[in-house]
């Protein structure tokens, strides 16, 4: 070989490593001038030629163009979640330490399947932590998932085979006539669960909700009826859902109370905590909102909502590890594990779930604990429930705007009119809702609850201050006043 020899470099790796590290090096500055100023970049619509640049035309121009495409015309068009006065729907809005976790991931671009590398023993630890964290006992284990919806499945699997037998997985559920029971507001997932397992979203049966101190929550005296009813027409209950963390108002279920209620009816007790299990790192008050969680046979949590991992990351965990394997293991041969070597790791992921090539979860939970550690997340969260309330203040001092209910953990539901008839109300705060998003001053989506439609604020963004609370009403006032109704 000599000086001159064309060079051979792989199908895919770059022709000229010099130049395609230059254009990498300025696209990770450009990330990181994006999320230093993330407050000057609210979501702004895509305009047509937004969109063209898109287009899959032009194809195969190399990793030097790829970097240019991606910081021009990727980097600006997010969905605003990053900015501090987002407060829609329930959103995480990432940190360096993800970005960072990121970027190693995709350069050792390892399957977290299993086998033995860093990321698997990374996901070992990160269960036990988490067991911790919720106060789970010792043989509770699980496994890190695309997110809450994720969980749910796998987390009704275990309990229908726990009811039902192991046998279930060779012969299916046949006709046995099983019964869920959840409140009537839980999250659309649960019911999917069903679905998706051949049970059908009828077996999952609604409880009505009746008013609690500052919330609603399942009526326990309705479910006995209902349960006990259930079983003289020959069906057979066995699971309860609870939610930590409603997504229409933050509210929580009394979950020590309905775990009592589950122990007693033999059911297994599913709690939804996606958001809400978090405050169990937040300072009282809003600690005790999650207390009893320990209690669940199942959690289903997120990290890329409130812990701002970036998406997708989410968490089940059991109180017996040991089903989980029960309903999903049973590896080809080509799997079999090693004496030693790379398959001799004994704990693979994929024997607790369906996926078997699966994507790099563990690394960017570790790195935002290794990062910031559970105080500092702790402390963020608690700081959003402090500027919730803030908002809940404010909303009640700005008349005629008012709550839809006090404010318990981080969700602010609120009207900008209550003088209004509620059609009028509802029309209203839509088209605020929409008018602030396009105008990119504050992020706020809606909710229907008691006949009507309220804005909804979900604060769970660590970089939203005082100031961006009090300038989104300002802004909210503002759009009242000039809306047409
Ligand atoms: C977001 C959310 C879910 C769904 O979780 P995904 O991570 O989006 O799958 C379920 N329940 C609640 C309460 C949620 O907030």
């Amino acid at each position: 070989m000599t000086d001159q020899d064309p060079p051979n470099p792989s199908h895919l790796d770059p022709q000229d490593w010099g130049e395609a590290r230059r254009a990498a090096h300025a696209l990770l500055d450009a990330c990181l001038d994006r999320m230093t100023q993330a407050a000057d970049h609210a979501w702004t619509p895509m305009t047509p030629d937004d969109r063209a640049a898109l287009a899959l035309s032009d194809l195969g121009r190399g990793d030097a163009a790829l970097a240019e495409d991606l910081a021009r015309h990727v980097l600006p068009h997010g969905l605003g979640n990053t900015h501090p006065r987002f407060f829609g729907w329930v959103m995480g809005a990432g940190h360096l330490a993800g970005l960072m976790a990121e970027m190693t991931a995709a350069t050792i671009n390892a399957n977290c399947g299993g086998w033995d590398h860093a990321q698997i023993e990374i996901e070992a630890q990160l269960m036990n932590w988490c067991r911790d964290i919720f106060g789970f006992g010792p043989e509770a284990g699980g496994l890190l998932v695309t997110g809450t919806s994720q969980a749910t499945l796998y987390a009704v699997a275990a309990a229908r085979l726990r009811a039902l037998g192991d046998e279930i997985r060779a012969k299916g559920q046949g006709g046995a006539p099983l019964r869920g029971y959840a409140g009537a507001s839980s999250h659309g997932c649960l019911a999917q669960a069903f679905e998706l397992l051949g049970l059908g979203r009828d077996a999952l049966r609604l409880v009505p909700e009746t008013e609690t101190e500052t919330d609603t929550g399942p009526d326990l005296t309705v479910l006995a009826q209902m349960i006990a009813q259930d079983r003289a027409d020959g069906a057979l209950p066995f699971f309860l859902g609870g939610t930590a963390g409603r997504v229409q108002t933050g509210g929580f279920d009394d979950l020590s109370a309905m775990a009592d209620f589950a122990r007693q009816e033999s059911l297994w007790f599913h709690v939804d905590g996606a958001f809400g299990a978090w405050t169990r790192l937040a300072d009282a008050p809003w600690r005790d909102l999650s207390a009893g969680i320990e209690r669940a046979d199942s959690l289903a949590c997120d990290f890329h909502k409130w812990i701002s991992v970036p998406y997708a990351a989410g968490l089940l965990l059991l109180q017996d590890e040991a089903l989980l394997r029960r309903c999903f293991a049973g590896r080809e041969s080509y799997l079999a594990p090693a004496s030693q070597g790379l398959a001799a790791a004994g704990n693979w992921p994929a024997d607790l779930g369906f996926d078997l090539s699966r994507g790099p979860m563990a690394l960017k939970i570790w790195a935002a604990l290794k990062a910031y550690g559970p105080e500092r997340l702790g402390a963020a969260i608690s700081e959003n429930c402090r500027l919730a309330a803030l908002m809940g203040q404010e909303v009640a001092a700005r008349a005629p705007m008012a709550l839809a209910r006090p404010v318990r953990s981080n969700i602010c539901v609120f009207t900008a009119d209550a003088r209004l008839a509620p059609a009028a109300q509802s029309q209203l705060n839509q088209q605020i809702s929409e008018a602030l998003q396009l105008s990119g001053q504050a992020v706020f989506s809606t909710v229907a609850l008691d006949g009507q439609i309220w804005l909804r604020a979900a604060v769970t963004n660590h970089r939203t201050k005082a100031e961006d609370v009090r300038a989104a009403l300002q802004a909210v006032a503002h759009a009242a006043q000039t809306a047409k109704i």
